[in-house]
């Protein structure tokens, strides 16, 4: 039988070892999820709100252990890890208090004596997850999916199995019914199966363009709906006339939170000439005080990667730009000693084509891009074949918002870090993906929108 490891990225020891299913146990638990949706899709909104609640009170009760759980598994800090599992039960929260509204029949004025929209659920749905927000990504589906009247079955990456039997253990602590969430511990190529079997309905997939291909490939060829939230290089305009404290300071946060493991962390910064030295300078003073460490002290900034093969992995793409005439301002060496760890990297003078400016580097390694113009600026932001979020950091508000409205991004900020927040879309264009989560747009991708006539 094959197994899923979690592995502590700042030992490398193993934590546990999980037996994965096979394909046929697989199906089973797709039929048992089928059997509950016959039930849950006859629920009303107030008794999923209530429900919803109660998942917010686990997730507030338990906080601590699933933020242990989350930092022990992939290494992000151990006061971000808290702060992930704060956010899961304000989604909670919020589709319980919302989800009725954004969900609600819709009038329509036609020749009918009555016409209107209402919006039911399609049965499983099945969402394959990523390790680097392991509560937070999988609630991001399953709650508003779950709202709409879905159940769900999640396959969630191999390195986090710990948060992802916590996760459907959680649903169950709240009351949900066996059956609407279920956890299905299987490896990626046991996904063709899944994908075809008759009761998934859809897929959701976060993490890389290339899982991303593939799994909507295989969706593609059986008729399945897809969302796919992928991998972003996100640009970071800094104006010549942004407050250069608070500019660097985001950058530094931007790029250094979760371990520079986030699909929307800031990952180009495209300075505009008459500030590139200045701000260069503070900003690789902040990234080198940066602490590195262990990401359950206190102090620690950021820890280490995931993985190691992410490490080694991000660490040849900082030597291929290095070779193509980027130049290394700080960092760019593997630390000696145990830990998957990869120091603040800070990569300047990098130009369309180098690896740095043209793929996603997913580790705390930041991309120094000059720009003379600020036409210059926005095309070198578009010139990525990403389009996750972007950002414009500038003293002039109304300019900001211009150029805003001029990024390739599905996500774009003034003067604040690209963040996900349940009231807003979110979601790509490019090969960022397509879809969105979250707020009403969100709970509206797994639904059947239907037209009612009544002549
Ligand atoms: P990943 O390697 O693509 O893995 C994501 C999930 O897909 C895991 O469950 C993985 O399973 C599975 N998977 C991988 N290859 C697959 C395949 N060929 N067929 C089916 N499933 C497959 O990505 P990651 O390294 O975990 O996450 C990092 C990426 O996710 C980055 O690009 C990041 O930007 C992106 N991301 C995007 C968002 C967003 O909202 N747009 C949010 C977070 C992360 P295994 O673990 O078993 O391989």
């Amino acid at each position: 039988m094959s197994k899923s490891k979690s592995i502590n990225p700042v030992t490398g020891d193993s934590i546990a070892v999980y037996n994965r299913m096979s394909t046929q146990e697989a199906i089973t638990k797709i039929e048992t999820a089928h059997a509950a949706f016959k039930t849950w899709k006859t629920t009303t909104y107030a008794e999923r709100a209530k429900l919803l609640n109660k998942l917010a009170d686990v997730f507030e009760k338990n906080k601590e252990d699933y933020a242990q759980l989350a930092t022990l598994e992939m290494g992000k800090t151990i006061d971000q890890a808290r702060k992930e599992v704060e956010k899961c039960a304000w989604i909670c929260k919020h589709y319980a208090d919302n989800g009725a509204e954004l969900l609600k029949d819709v009038l329509v004025a036609t020749e009918a004596s009555k016409s209107y929209v209402t919006y039911q659920p399609l049965g499983v749905i099945l969402a394959v997850m990523p390790w680097n927000f392991p509560f937070y990504q999988a609630i991001r589906f399953a709650v508003p999916a779950l709202m709409a009247g879905n159940t769900g079955v999640l396959k969630h990456a191999s390195n986090v199995q710990g948060c992802a039997f916590a996760l459907e253990d959680a649903l169950l602590q709240a009351g949900f019914p066996e059956g609407v969430f279920i956890n299905l511990n299987l490896p990626s190529d046991a996904m063709e199966a899944v994908i075809a079997h008759k009761h998934i309905v859809a897929v959701t997939l976060t993490g890389s363009a290339h899982a991303g291909k593939s799994v909507a490939s295989i969706a593609g060829k059986h008729l399945k709906k897809t969302v796919l939230e992928l991998g972003g290089s996100d640009a970071y305009i800094i104006m010549a006339d942004a407050d250069l404290e608070a500019a660097t300071d985001l950058a530094t946060y931007g790029r250094l939170q979760n371990n520079g493991q986030t699909c929307i962390a800031a990952k180009r910064f495209i300075v505009l000439d008459a500030i590139y030295d200045d701000f260069l300078k503070r900003f690789t003073e902040k990234m080198k005080r940066a602490k590195m460490g262990d990401p359950t002290h206190k102090d620690t900034v950021y820890g280490p990667l995931a993985r190691f093969d992410l490490r080694d992995e991000l660490h040849k793409q900082v030597e291929k730009t290095i070779a193509q005439g980027g130049q290394l301002i700080l960092g760019g060496k593997i630390p000696e000693g145990k830990g998957a760890y990869y120091p603040a990297t800070i990569l300047a003078d990098l130009k369309p084509s180098m690896e740095a400016f043209d793929e996603e580097l997913f580790g705390p390694v930041a991309s120094v891009i000059r720009a003379k113009t600020d036409t210059e600026a926005v095309a070198l932001a578009n010139n990525s074949k990403f389009g996750l979020g972007a950002g414009v950091i500038t003293s002039d508000k109304e300019k900001g918002e211009a150029l805003a409205l001029q990024l390739e991004a599905g996500n774009c900020f003034v003067n604040k870090l690209v963040a996900s927040d349940p009231r807003l879309p979110f979601g790509g264009v490019k090969e960022s993906g397509y879809g969105r989560e979250l707020s009403g747009d969100g709970i509206k991708e797994f639904v059947n929108t239907k037209s009612v006539w009544i002549d």
